[in-house]
């Protein structure tokens, strides 16, 4: 009797509960933009409800020595979406994750990558050990249950910028380039085979880049490196990948409008509601997420700007 209840009760729990409480939230799909690589294209909307906080890219390179994911998206869900799809292209296992920087649609995928080694560069282990709490609590709220089994996971490896950035995987060879101005680290990863560039968010691409932790003239560096890596196909942080090197100079130009446009506010002495307010140039009106993603721009830089100015 006990043991037919138990069977009965293994038969029915991972299929009744599992997949589908999953599924529910992430349907990954992953588009091959290269030889062995692949992506995840997140939506190009801030986080909400309907999304799940799927909102950044995420990517993976299956070489012969095995997977390499590049960033793990929102939530323990979104990470085990991740494996499953990366499952349904490769049987080979995950060998390394790298997380490009840290801001929670990037790397609270993490848990799902138990006994995987992640790595990432000093300053986003520390940023993700000391703040990645109240960016999951932050994130729960903005999304909801999709969050559920969400722990933060720091990562266990870090990224010696004195070291050789070359690293074989098979014969895929990755190039590690640590810069930083979008976030206090950033890291982007050239894989020298197919000349795919997986630049994190120094390169956002028809969404507007989000500032609140962005350093100005470390980001314009950091673009400069992008351009001149030689890469063939670049995957933004965010928006769609592309052939050319349309999304960083549409990231430095955006960006520049940006700081000069806060400048110019400080000078007049505008209040920040009237900067927000301001309409923007149908270029930048265009972008996705606008204007929400300019208004929180000003929120987060502009008191300093304006403190300075007045001084
Ligand atoms: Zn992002």
């Amino acid at each position: 009797m006990w043991a037919r209840c138990i069977v009965v009760l293994c038969l029915w729990l991972p299929c009744a509960v599992a997949p589908a409480f999953a599924d529910g939230y992430y349907d990954l799909a992953p588009q091959r933009i290269a030889p062995d690589t692949y992506v995840f294209l997140g939506a190009l909307e801030a986080f909400d409800f309907d999304n799940h906080g799927a909102v950044a890219n995420s990517g993976f390179i299956v070489t012969e020595q095995g997977v390499v994911v590049i960033d793990t998206g929102p939530s323990r869900l979104y990470g085990e979406a991740m494996r499953a799809a990366i499952a349904r292209v490769t049987e080979r296992p995950v060998v390394r994750v790298y997380i490009t920087h840290a801001h929670a649609d990037h790397f609270l995928g993490n848990n799902a990558f138990a006994g995987v080694p992640i790595a990432a560069l000093p300053a986003t282990a520390q940023t993700i050990r000391s703040a990645g709490e109240a960016m999951a609590r932050h994130l729960y709220d903005r999304v909801g249950a999709a969050m559920r089994g969400t722990s933060v996971v720091v990562p266990d490896e870090i990224i010696d910028r004195r070291a050789d950035p070359l690293v074989d995987y098979g014969d895929h060879r990755l190039e590690l380039i640590a810069t930083a101005g979008h976030s206090p680290a950033d890291l982007m990863i050239l894989d020298r085979r197919t000349g795919v560039l997986f630049a994190g968010d120094v390169v956002f691409h028809d969404r507007a880049p989000a500032t609140p932790h962005g350093d100005f003239a470390g980001w314009q560096r950091a673009l400069t490196t992008a351009a001149d890596s030689g890469f063939r196909i670049v995957v933004p942080g965010h928006g769609p990948v592309a052939e050319n090197d349309t999304p960083l100079e549409q990231t430095g130009a955006y960006l520049r409008w940006l700081a000069e446009r806060l400048r110019a506010g400080a000078a007049r002495g505008d209040s920040a509601a009237e900067l927000m307010f301001e309409p923007l140039p149908p270029r930048w009106a265009a972008l996705a997420v606008q204007p929400a993603e300019y208004r929180r721009s000003v929120t987060y830089l502009y008191p300093a700007l304006e403190g300075a100015t007045l001084k």
